[in-house]
């Protein structure tokens, strides 16, 4: 029985990291399912210190009605690069996360990671290799320690201790009664959107990931904490390979490049001051120029006080 609890809370674990992160809680049924039906594969990823190459070629999927939400879609990452991907809601971001992860397995096409089809690999290895920073957090009811513990089970104190340092949650665990012995999570002490981040982005600390897979969270934070947190993402994507879904358009400012989406295809793509100047490739030049701009002018109504706004 000890021999099957092991495996099971990783499983545990990992389908709540999914449901937290890349889907909708309405749909944990279909993915428990879809789970079940993935195939293992029988080669081990290497764990190395390195990042992983991703190579998404020609990749398509459709979700079972036929439609097709990604349509052919092709990108490289050299280990240790980053991406960040944004463009309209339902453009199909978050389904290439899944993808990644093998959530679901693609239509037609290939993921690569390090040169092997992802379905060629064990999912024990695929998944040990990416750590996820989901949406929102979800944290159980017991110590702040614990909840980061989960990033690796098997982390001594100290290393606990400075993955939190590394998150930033240092402060936070200061104001706490005891510390990083304080119950957090529904019936504990009630963490913020931001701090909750910071536990998933400590866990992933703990566990030294080859690849970072990040879905940031539609609800604003203050542009503080948002600023906090984007430094903590690229500390801890630093040297792996990174692919940050964003909403905000300065989550993905400083990636190696950044794609945008539409209608399941990359329409756009360059750095960020490739994407301004108009250097940049694809069929919709300009598309990241105009929603940048959008967002600067709603940022800058957003920031106006009541006074300054002529009515
Ligand atoms: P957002 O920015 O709103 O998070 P997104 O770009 O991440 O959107 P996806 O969530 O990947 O978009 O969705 C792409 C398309 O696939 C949408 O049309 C969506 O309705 C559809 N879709 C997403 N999840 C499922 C699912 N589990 N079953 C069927 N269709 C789905």
């Amino acid at each position: 029985l000890l021999q099957l609890w092991a495996p099971l809370q990783f499983l545990g674990f990992f389908y709540r990291e999914l449901r937290q992160s890349l889907v909708d809680m309405e749909a944990m049924f279909d993915i428990m399912s879809t789970e079940s039906k993935i195939p293992d594969g029988a080669v081990e990823l290497p764990e190395s210190a390195g990042g992983a190459e991703l190579e998404l070629d020609d990749v398509s999927f459709a979700y079972g009605n036929g439609r097709d939400v990604l349509k052919g879609v092709s990108l490289k990452l050299k280990p240790g690069e980053s991406v960040g991907i944004v463009g309209p809601s339902g453009s199909g971001k978050s389904t290439l996360l899944r993808l990644i992860l093998r959530v679901y397995d693609v239509t037609s096409g290939k993921v690569k990671l390090d040169g092997h089809d992802v379905r060629e690999l064990t999912l024990s290895s695929l998944r040990d290799s990416v750590a996820v920073i989901p949406q929102d957090t979800v944290l159980f009811n017991d110590t702040l320690e614990h909840n980061i513990r989960y990033g690796r089970p098997t982390a001594s104190e100290e290393q606990v201790a400075m993955a939190a340092t590394r998150a930033r949650l240092d402060k936070t665990i200061e104001q706490m009664p005891n510390g990083r012995q304080t119950m957090v999570g529904e019936r504990g002490v009630k963490l913020s959107g931001g701090e909750k981040q910071r536990v998933a982005i400590a866990r992933a600390f703990l566990r030294e990931p080859r690849m970072l897979v990040a879905d940031e969270a539609t609800s604003a934070l203050d542009t503080a904490t948002e600023q906090g947190i984007l430094e903590s993402l690229e500390d801890v994507a630093r040297g792996r390979t990174a692919v940050f879904v964003a909403h905000r358009l300065s989550t993905v400012r400083s990636c190696d490049r950044i794609i945008v989406m539409e209608q399941g295809k990359i329409v756009e793509e360059g750095t960020h001051a490739e994407l301004l100047d108009g250097r940049s490739r694809g069929s919709k030049i300009g598309m990241y120029a105009a929603m940048w701009k959008a967002q600067a002018q709603e940022e800058e109504e957003n920031n106006q006080k009541p006074d300054d706004l002529v009515l």
